[in-house]
């Protein structure tokens, strides 16, 4: 997205494997070497297409989805140039007489659907298969589970390929593929062998960065050295029905793409061109042999096979490439979706960043559950659960059963504990959707326990805030719940009520409510219960309260990298790094003479000839209202630009005077870091009277949210 370094390695090298797809089928060393035109055509070259189908993958295949967007897109996409490049060849079709003869029909539907209606396009139909069968199993089942199948349909698929003649010696292998093959001629088809390659590129994504250059770079030329040796045996014992697919292609592209995704930088803008050099170049080599039989002079051309290939190269590249160009103009005149209007954008480093900070404060053998309720505080709940799954983090709380929901929808498979209040007329679906619910009272047990559902609770204790919670000194009661048929009791916790400040007082009331909750815990344990993972720490409980220190740390406000307000004390220093930015474009800049007003009411007045800017985000976005009349201020340019007049329900104006060169479409810093100026979220909070949790968890219903790596990303990027 926006702020991501682009994968240059992966783009160079889609037009290295379409180039590879251009030799298989114009074999450049055929009229020299037999074993060197099966090396690059049969060994070195299959590569391209597994290549491209990891790409595919990597973009298109993940554990976590918001919804089936990324799948449908891909397959509609693939599909349509399906159309056209088949539409593309139906006079070679005619030429080859596949209109003609016997059971056209049937030829027909399985040209379509499995083969492709040239020999190349069976890509195409196969990429759609492939992609969507590992997009279900990935999100329905998981990465072991859709590696495992795709693994085994793609042993199938190379047993009934390279290794064929070994399938032949076992009966059921034999049926098998005899039956396979009245429906397919082979079994590189959408069934065998692109799943395996999808899924592998989805895992790749989500294990995130960190591939080293050099053991890729080994390991790939290990793995391409131990395919050349498969390929020679096989076939020296001449064992394969086709050499496309071997045992070691799946680690020639593991390492080959983890060695490409250490390549960064620019986008390459002909990126396009390897796609249509592979649906062309099949067209362009029918054109060149009609030339060639029609003038005689090409004669020779075509008959030695490296001019082939370069004369076939030359002329596909020189149509796809400025093609490819052409297109990614009209498609890239946009900047990153999202960032249209306003927009806020979530700095997926900072998330794990912070993370690792307070699991380093938490120390040795202790965990983070990642609080994301309201939202993520206004971070993007589905972005940010996702990002801390992938960094490790095994547990999150949410405020509702609804917010649970939400998260198990998107994927998310660690612990989730609903903090707040669930009527226990929704045990079942909590119950099906595994979810952990906070017990609030004794009566709250009883519901929960009544409904013959068997539930995971966390017994929440009340320990001087007095808001949910049994208190710690009612030991019946507590006795009571644990007592309580259908609950299973995974967790007990408090929450401390003034953890927040560094004063002696605060310091004795947290001391106190450890005291009291250990004084609860040791009640039940005398009782004869065992109890289970405790937990008393918020962010807050965990830079300043001298509590015991024990079960996770039930963190918010740390993960997102601020406090509730600015410059506050904490006992503990933490390194957290703001991970939300506010954006929004500017909408126009206008002239106001002096005596003139901006907005309702007449709020604002010129003094001075004014320059004044219209961004389109108001309060209904969740930017305060108290802001108006200079109390808040934005950054454009780097400068500070305070607001004029009230702020609207949907828009806000900011003067510029004194800023040079503003224009329309220009970039606008609500909470950010704009060049050396920064807004924090903590200061914009104290400006509007309230605190940084109120301003981030209101920010919200109509602002997209653009996810980058590193704080300016977005804006950076395009401008
Ligand atoms: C919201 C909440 C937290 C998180 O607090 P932060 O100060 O944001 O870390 C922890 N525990 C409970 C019970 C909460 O409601």
């Amino acid at each position: 997205m926006s702020g991501e370094l682009w994968l240059t390695g992966v783009d160079v090298f889609r037009l290295i494997a379409a180039a590879l797809v251009i030799a298989i089928h114009t074999s450049p060393l055929e009229s020299f070497t037999a074993t060197g035109d099966f090396l690059l055509t049969s060994v070195l070259a299959r590569c391209a297409v597994p290549f491209f189908f990891t790409a595919s993958g990597y973009f298109m295949v993940t554990r976590y989805a918001k919804d089936v967007g990324r799948l449908w897109r891909f397959e509609r996409r693939t599909l349509l140039l399906y159309l056209a490049a088949a539409v593309m060849y139906i006079p070679v079709m005619i030429y080859k007489g596949d209109f003609a003869g016997h059971e056209v029909f049937i030829r027909l539907l399985r040209g379509i659907f499995i083969e492709g209606t040239m020999y190349h396009l069976w890509y195409l139909p196969a990429a759609m298969t492939g992609g969507a069968m590992a997009w279900y199993l990935v999100r329905r089942h998981g990465y072991p589970a859709a590696f495992a199948v795709t693994g085994a349909l793609y042993m199938l698929g190379v047993l009934g390929d390279s290794w064929y003649d070994l399938s032949e010696l076992i009966p059921p292998l034999r049926w098998f593929y005899g039956e396979v093959f009245t429906l397919t001629s082979g079994t590189r088809c959408g069934l065998f062998f692109p799943g395996l390659y999808f899924v592998l590129g989805g895992w790749l994504r989500e294990r995130g960065s960190g591939q080293k250059r050099g053991r890729s770079a080994l390991g790939l030329g290990l793995s391409l050295a131990a395919m050349a040796l498969e390929a020679l045996l096989l076939r020296r014992a001449g064992w394969g029905r086709r050499y496309t697919m071997y045992f070691a292609l799946p680690a020639v592209s593991l390492f080959l793409f983890s060695f490409l995704l250490t390549f960064h930088g620019r986008r390459l803008r002909c990126r396009g061109a390897a796609l249509a050099a592979y649906i062309i170049h099949p067209m362009v080599l029918i054109a060149l042999r009609a030339a060639a039989r029609l003038t005689g002079l090409w004669e020779a051309l075509v008959e030695n096979s490296l001019l082939r290939f370069l004369a076939v190269s030359a002329l596909t590249w020189a149509v796809s490439i400025p093609a490819a160009v052409i297109c990614d103009r009209l498609r890239h005149k946009e900047g990153p979706a999202g960032t249209r209007r306003a927009w806020r954008e979530l700095d997926l480093d900072a998330l794990r960043h912070n993370a690792g900070e307070l699991l380093r404060l938490c120390g040795p053998g202790r965990e983070i559950m990642a609080v994301v309720k309201a939202n993520a505080y206004g971070h993007g709940d589905f972005e940010t659960a996702a990002e801390l799954e992938r960094a490790g983090v095994r547990a999150f709380a949410v405020a509702s059963v609804d917010e649970g929901v939400r998260l198990r929808r998107y994927g998310i498979r660690g612990e989730i504990l609903i903090l707040g209040y669930t009527d226990a007329e929704y045990a079942g679906t909590l119950g099906k959707y595994r979810l952990t619910q906070t017990v609030v009272s004794p009566e709250h047990a009883r519901e929960l326990g009544r409904r013959g559902v068997r539930l995971r609770v966390h017994v929440k204790i009340d320990t001087g805030m007095n808001r949910l919670g049994t208190r710690w000194d009612d030991l019946e009661a507590l006795r009571g719940i644990f007592e309580m048929k259908n609950l299973k009791i995974t967790g007990v916790f408090t929450h401390l009520s003034r953890s927040e400040g560094t004063g002696r007082e605060d310091a004795e009331f947290s001391a106190l409510q450890g005291e009291r909750f250990e004084q609860a815990v040791k009640g039940l344990e005398r009782m004869g219960f065992r109890v289970p993972c405790r937990h008393i720490q918020s962010t807050y409980g965990l830079l300043n309260a001298s509590v015991p220190e024990e079960g996770c740390c039930r963190a918010g406000l740390g993960i997102y990298g601020v406090l509730s307000a600015p410059g506050e004390k904490t006992a503990r220093r933490a390194d957290l790094r703001p991970a939300l930015s506010l954006r929004a474009r500017v909408a126009l800049v206008r002239e106001v003479h002096p005596g003139e007003c901006v907005g309702y009411g007449r709020e604002f007045t010129a003094k001075r000839e004014s320059r004044i800017a219209i961004l389109p985000i108001g309060y209904a976005d969740g930017y305060p209202r108290s802001l108006s009349k200079g109390a808040g201020h934005v950054l454009i340019g780097g400068m500070a630009a305070p607001v004029v007049g009230s702020v609207c329900m949907d828009q806000l104006a900011v003067d510029v005077t004194d800023i040079p060169d503003v224009r329309p479409g220009d970039t606008a810093t609500l909470i950010g870091v704009d060049g050396e100026s920064m807004i924090r979220a903590e200061d914009l909070a104290e400006s509007a009277g309230t605190i940084t949790n109120e301003l981030l968890s209101r920010l919200g219903p109509r602002l997209p949210i653009v996810t980058c790596h590193g704080g300016a990303g977005a804006k950076d990027s395009w401008k």
